[in-house]
C-alpha cells in the first residue's frame, strides 16, 4: 500500500483543514467518502451576465457587521471539543441575543456526535416570506482549534476574525434588513457549528462539516416525514471581510448561482472583488449540493495569506468589504427568488 500512503502524504501537504481548498478530485482518497458525489465544474463565462437592479445595503451595515466581528473576536477562541472554550458558549448567547434584537427568534439544535463525543450546536432563525419555500443564508460560527497539535506551528492564538467571525457578523447585520425586506421566499439564517476539521489538516470530510451535515440530515427527515418546506437555494458566507477582499469563484457551487452572484457584483460596481480567481473549496455548502439543493459558497480562501494564521485578526478586516458583500447578496436575492422558487410571480 505504499502508493496509497504516498498519495495520502501528498494530499496532507496539499490539502488544508476544513474549509480548505480541496484541490484533489474524484479518485483521490481524500474524496473517497462523503464528497464523491459532485465534482468541481468549470468557471462561468463572465461575459454572459444577467442584468440586475443594484440593491444597496443600508450605509451603516458594514460598520454594524464590523462591530459584531469585534465583539466576537474579543470572546477569544470559539470552538467546541472535549472542553468547549468560554468564548464558544458566549458566542452562542450573543448570536441568539442579536437575532432577538432584530425581531428574529433563534432556535438551537444541540447534539453529540457519537464518534467524536463532541457536542455541537447549530442556530437557525426563520424570517417568514410570502411563500413557505426557503432560501438559506448561512455561515459557520466555530473557529479553528489552534492548540494541542503535534506540529508547534499549528499552536498559536487564533482570533478567527475572517474565518468565522466575518460570516457570523455579516449574517447578524443582514438580519434586520432581511426582516424589513418582505421577500417572497422565507429566509432561513443558519449558523453552523463544527465546520472546521478536528485535525489540523483536511482529514477526509469525516471529521469536518459536522453542523451542515447534521442540518441536511435533519432537514431531509423532516421533509420526508412531515412535508417540511423545501429549501430552494443556499448561500454560504465564509471569510467575507478581508481588507483586500477577493471572493473567488468556488467551483463546486451551482453554476447558475455563480452567474447570478457575479451579475450582482457587476451591477453594484463591485466586480473587481469577485471571481478574479477560480478554485474549488470544500465547505458547508457541499452537504446541500449532495442532496440536490442549488448552493453557492462566497469564500475568500484562494491566495489568502491570513487563512488559519495568527494574522487572521480584526485589523485585517474591513467594514467596506463587509458592505460590498452585503450589496451583492441583497442584489442577487430577488434574482435567486425568480430563478429558484417553484411558483415565481
Ligand atoms: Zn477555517
Amino acid at each position: 500500500m505504499r502508493s496509497t500512503s504516498l498519495i495520502f502524504g501528498a494530499i496532507a501537504v496539499l490539502a488544508a483543514c476544513f474549509g480548505a481548498s480541496l484541490k484533489s478530485r474524484s479518485g483521490d482518497p481524500a474524496n473517497a467518502n462523503y464528497l464523491q458525489k459532485q465534482d468541481a465544474e468549470t468557471p462561468i463565462d463572465q461575459k454572459k451576465l444577467v442584468v440586475l437592479e443594484a440593491v444597496r445595503a443600508p450605509q451603516d451595515l458594514g460598520e454594524r457587521a464590523m462591530a459584531h466581528a469585534r465583539t466576537l473576536v474579543n470572546l477569544g477562541p470559539r470552538h467546541s471539543g472535549a472542553v468547549p472554550t468560554e468564548g464558544y458558549s458566549k458566542q452562542l448567547d450573543f448570536i441568539t441575543a442579536e437575532l432577538k434584537r432584530s425581531g428574529v427568534n433563534a432556535v438551537r439544535d444541540t447534539w453529540t456526535d457519537r464518534r467524536e463525543l463532541v457536542t455541537f450546536t447549530n442556530i437557525s432563525a426563520v424570517i417568514p416570506g410570502k411563500r413557505s419555500e426557503r432560501i438559506v443564508f448561512s455561515c459557520h460560527h466555530d473557529t479553528k482549534c489552534a492548540k494541542g497539535h503535534k506540529d508547534t506551528e499549528h499552536n498559536f492564538a487564533f482570533a478567527g476574525a475572517n474565518d468565522g467571525a466575518s460570516g457570523v457578523a455579516l449574517l447578524l447585520a443582514l438580519a434586520p434588513v432581511l426582516v424589513q425586506g418582505k421577500h417572497d421566499a422565507t429566509i432561513e439564517l443558519l449558523f453552523f457549528d463544527g465546520e472546521e476539521s478536528m485535525d489540523w489538516d483536511w482529514n477526509n470530510a469525516a471529521r469536518a462539516l459536522f453542523g451542515s451535515k447534521h442540518f441536511v440530515e435533519q432537514h431531509r427527515d423532516a421533509e420526508l416525514k412531515s412535508g417540511a418546506p423545501k429549501i430552494a437555494a443556499m448561500l454560504l458566507l465564509d471569510m467575507v471581510g478581508r481588507k483586500d477582499l477577493h471572493i473567488q469563484e468556488e467551483l463546486y457551487s451551482t453554476a447558475r448561482l455563480r452567474t447570478l452572484v457575479f451579475s450582482a457584483a457587476h451591477s453594484c460596481g463591485h466586480a473587481t472583488h469577485f471571481f478574479r480567481g477560480a478554485e474549488a473549496a470544500s465547505d458547508d455548502h457541499r452537504p446541500f449540493l449532495d442532496v440536490g439543493i442549488p448552493s453557492i459558497d462566497l469564500i475568500d480562501l484562494k491566495d489568502n495569506p491570513h487563512w488559519h494564521k495568527p494574522t487572521d485578526t480584526i485589523d485585517n478586516l474591513s467594514a467596506v468589504s463587509l458592505q460590498i458583500v452585503a450589496d451583492v447578496v441583497l442584489t442577487a436575492l430577488p434574482a435567486i427568488e425568480r430563478e429558484y422558487l417553484l411558483d415565481p410571480r
